[in-house]
């Protein structure tokens, strides 16, 4: 009865609580957008996320708490790239909130205007369950594309909340100013590792190893989506003893058994690498995805070296 009660005061709460104004309540898909948007929107906003860092963002379980959400969002933050496409369409639908439909002021798709890679030039389709068929959505992995989701968002709660357009502009300044400091410190740990091939899981990377001048010599998932067979399994093995090919670079959801395996027969470490905020609790907002990151490969990068 108490939860009940509190559930009712949430949801016929008025907008203005005496003289505080509403904060915007924004909703995203992924930790990472949510992290985004708190650096920008600061104490103007309440940002929550669906997804959560350690779960596999393409096979999200809804819950009915999902719909509650979302029925009390001034703004939905997605990746887009149909990465959302197994759950969240029918949540929209459910929460009764015509603003955060596609298409509407509420509803933001930050994939606009950022490096996306692997688009499909051909008939697009899900031959063998391939879960990136517009191109691939693990996009907010490039600092530089971090960059444009932080002006999008920007944009969006200037345009949601006018008044406090200034705010805004100064907290995206500040964060873009973060994230060029950042991203020399990273780029200096990468340099001495320029060239270097790894093996990855899900291709979740390719915007990294772009940004960072590595390279991904395979997948371990035979395509996105699809588990690892033992044929493919032997073709990986061969890869990485031929490329000499040192990390094995595994995301948080998926099972470490194949990984392990390949690794007995190579001279490759497992890494567990993470794609997201809240993937382990150290990760806390969207800089510390890389540092974590950069910093556990860069160990296994550098290990045996003269
Ligand atoms: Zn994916």
């Amino acid at each position: 009865m108490k939860r009940l009660v509190a559930l009712l005061a949430i949801l016929f709460a008025p907008a203005f609580a005496g003289s505080v104004p509403a904060k915007v309540r924004i909703v995203s898909t992924l930790d990472d957008f949510s992290s985004i948007a708190e650096s920008i929107g600061g104490d103007l906003v309440e940002a929550d996320s669906l997804a959560k860092g350690y779960q596999d963002p393409h096979f999200v379980d809804a819950k009915p708490s999902f719909i509650l959400k979302l029925s009390r969002a001034n703004l939905l933050i997605v990746a887009g790239l149909e990465l959302e496409i197994g759950y969240l369409p029918p949540l929209i639908d459910q929460s009764r909130n015509a603003k955060i439909h596609p298409g509407n002021a509420g509803y933001l798709d930050v994939s606009n205007g950022c490096d996306i890679l692997q688009r499909p030039t051909g008939q697009v389709t899900r031959a063998m369950g391939d879960v990136h068929p517009f191109g691939n959505p693990h996009y907010w992995l490039d600092p530089n594309n971090g960059r444009i989701i932080a002006r999008s968002i920007a944009a969006k709660l200037s345009e949601l909340d006018p008044g406090n357009r200034a705010v805004y502009e100064k907290n995206l300044a500040a964060f873009e100013a973060k994230l060029t400091e950042k991203d020399k410190e990273w780029q200096a740990k990468m340099a001495p590792f320029a060239g270097a091939k790894v093996v990855t899981f899900h291709n979740s990377w390719p915007n990294f190893v772009k940004h960072f001048g590595l390279d991904v010599a395979g997948n371990i998932e035979p395509k996105p989506g699809i588990p690892p067979t033992p044929s493919h399994t032997l073709e990986i093995i061969n890869l990485i003893t031929s490329q000499k090919i040192r990390a094995i670079l595994v995301e948080p959801y998926f099972d470490l058994k194949t990984p392990k395996y390949v690794a007995g027969k190579t001279r490759a470490t497992v890494v567990v690498f993470y794609p997201s905020v809240g993937g382990t609790p150290e990760i806390k907002d969207y800089f510390s995805i890389f540092d974590t990151d950069i910093d556990a490969l860069v160990k296994v990068l550098g290990a045996g070296r003269t």
